[in-house]
């Protein structure tokens, strides 16, 4: 693909009009204690409320409920399905109360999703969630979406925001979803292992070549998703119909780069065919 056409691709990210930003644990937290990193958290906010200012209809899918439940409980190592499910209904709460506080300084108003695999798999379900989405954007407000950890079951859960990002992005024909994490995009192989590995800014298309460079690349020190999860967000989302970017979530004025069409992160461009999201979610 030569320059030209990469840097048009990059270019059609502005005109986006339904956005989905997915935003991993380990982004939300101060590495060192665990704990909500408040002025980090603020500069999202800021920077998801200016793209609803731009007219866009924008979703946050936000890990960390785990996350932070463990912490403000002092739990070092989660030892049990219940305990993790305590801890997520714990720390939803507290990740919702800072989400709207920050919002509403910006004069937003957030709404709060809560998604399982089960009610997903469930067409009635699934209609409903849909419709209100569409309510939640016609009233101008921002969903905070997360799955129900609490009531989930081994068997039967999407256990990685990644995928529910994309999932999500498919329910409500989103165009883009940027998935921010600690993960800077896909590289040929594991930068860590190589220095040689190449950055790769935009794939075409997802084909064995990306799949392998996938599997060899890096993996998240935090949170649940590696490179393979996000590969996985990306061969949904992209089928669904839109573009999405993996990118580092160090500073979240990366979603303006991304959204202005600047050339950072990795761009998976959509390849929209015939798709159905209950296969999917069948076959998760
Ligand atoms: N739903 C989990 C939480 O909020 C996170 C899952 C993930 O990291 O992908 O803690």
């Amino acid at each position: 693909m030569n320059a030209s056409t990469i840097a048009d691709a990059r270019k059609q990210l502005k005109n986006k009009q339904r956005v989905v930003v997915k935003i991993g644990s380990s982004s939300l937290v101060h590495k060192s204690t665990g704990r909500l990193n408040l002025p980090k958290i603020e500069i999202l906010v800021r920077e998801v409320a200016d793209l609803r200012n731009q007219g866009k209809d924008v979703v946050i899918v936000s890990s960390g409920a785990i996350a932070v439940g463990r912490t403000a409980m002092g739990i070092s190592r989660l030892e049990s399905l219940k305990q993790k499910q305590a801890c997520a209904a714990i720390g939803q709460v507290s990740l919702m109360m800072i989400y709207q506080k920050f919002f509403s300084e910006y004069g937003q108003t957030t709404a709060q999703i809560l998604l399982t695999k089960q009610t997903m798999l469930d067409g009635e379900s699934r209609e409903n969630a849909r419709n209100t989405f569409e309510e939640l954007f016609s009233l101008g407000v921002i969903p905070i979406v997360n799955e129900n950890d609490t009531v989930e079951t081994y068997d039967i859960r999407f256990g990685d925001n990644d995928r529910l990002s994309a999932i999500v992005t498919a329910l409500i024909h989103a165009d883009l979803l940027i998935l921010l994490s600690d993960i800077r995009g896909l590289f040929t192989e594991d930068p860590r292992r190589n220095p040689e590995a190449a950055f790769i800014s935009e794939v075409d298309q997802i084909d064995d070549r990306i799949r392998a460079m996938a599997d060899s690349s890096a993996g998240s020190d935090f949170g649940t998703g590696g490179m393979a999860t996000k590969l996985a967000a990306a061969e949904i989302a992209t089928a669904a119909g839109a573009d999405m970017v993996i990118a580092l979530s160090e500073d979240f004025r990366i979603l303006h780069q991304i959204v202005s069409g600047e050339d950072v992160g990795t761009l998976f461009r959509a390849h929209p065919h015939e798709f159905f999201l209950m296969d999917y979610l069948e076959k998760m």
